[in-house]
């Protein structure tokens, strides 16, 4: 993996949906060290779009957390809840060059044809429609992850028009990210790979808008002993800031690093300068990973 040594801007983008469990943690350290190792510039932004699905205090406690870890943000942390005139701009650009439209069907009209979107079916208008973008049949596209390797989508059959913003009001996160990774300058996307599949239709959006598309790089799920995706297992309750260690050495071997290399590290800073100094991307594992044995139940903590 050959990272720009230069101009490197990396971003973690939680949604303050509740506390960081070891699948954030995995993504806010793996995002953090593939930005200090290319010599660049790691952000913190909190995506804040949905309230019904926010937890009150969340993103404090998110970033007092990361503080814990060593892991605070190279520059002021931008929250999407704040930045709704960018996005309306970015919206009336798409709705003006014919690439965006007004969209009245509800997911009840769509759910015969698999809930995909592929040409209006509403037989009344809404008050509020939603806006969706136009993606034509046959669309699809193709872009290298620097961790998963090719990956395609035919997001015209898979995804059909989606969703800019929802007709109950908030702005859609294909859009919002689009958006800020633009304007934040954001060079390389790391992110969980949960999110792979929404990354096709970021790279249309980006070329609707006339945005630079970033590198992509998409860390491995965590599952848990059953394999299955990290839910309501041990490891997805919340990390423990006030014993930061145990969790780092989890995330650091399921990242596939060298265990040994953090023998004498003993405390935070200790950690992150060794992981800073030997932190190997090319051994970051593609597929999924069960979660590393926890050493002792001090890692995480339940609410
Ligand atoms: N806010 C998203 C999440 O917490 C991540 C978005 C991104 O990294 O693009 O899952």
């Amino acid at each position: 993996m050959s990272l720009d040594q230069t101009s490197y801007r990396g971003r973690f983008a939680p949604s303050p949906t509740g506390p960081l469990h070891l699948g954030s943690l995995l993504t806010a350290w793996g995002s953090w060290l593939l930005a200090r190792k290319a010599g660049g510039r790691w952000l913190v932004r909190i995506e804040d779009l949905d309230p019904p699905r926010e937890v009150p205090g969340a993103a404090g406690l998110q970033l007092r957390t990361l503080a814990a870890f060593g892991l605070a943000s190279d520059e002021p942390v931008v929250r999407q809840s704040e930045r709704g005139p960018l996005y309306q701009a970015a919206l009336d650009r798409l709705l003006d060059r014919g690439d965006a439209f007004h969209c009245h069907c509800s997911r009840r009209t769509l759910a015969a044809n698999g809930g995909v979107h592929h040409q209006c079916v509403a037989a009344h208008a809404i008050d509020h429609p939603s806006v969706r973008f136009r993606v034509p049949p046959r669309t699809r596209l193709e872009f290298d992850d620097l961790i998963q390797g090719p990956v395609h989508q035919d997001v015209g059959s898979e995804v059909g028009d989606f969703v800019l913003r929802r007709a109950d009001g908030p702005w859609a996160y294909q859009l919002a990210v689009v958006v800020d990774d633009a304007a934040q300058g954001i060079t390389d996307v790391v992110r969980g790979a949960d999110l792979l599949v929404s990354t096709p239709r970021q790279i249309l959006l980006q070329r609707a808008l006339g945005l630079s598309t970033p590198r992509h790089a998409h860390l491995p799920l965590l599952l848990d002993a059953d394999g299955r995706k990290l839910s309501k297992s041990l490891a997805c309750a919340p990390v423990d800031a006030s014993d930061p260690l145990p969790a780092l050495r989890v995330v650091w071997a399921a990242l596939g690093q060298d265990p040994s290399a953090h023998a004498g590290a003993a405390s935070v800073a200790a950690m992150l300068s060794m992981a800073q100094r030997e932190f190997d991307p090319s051994r970051i594992p593609g597929q999924p990973v069960a979660m590393p044995s926890l050493p002792d139940t001090s890692v995480t903590r339940r609410p």
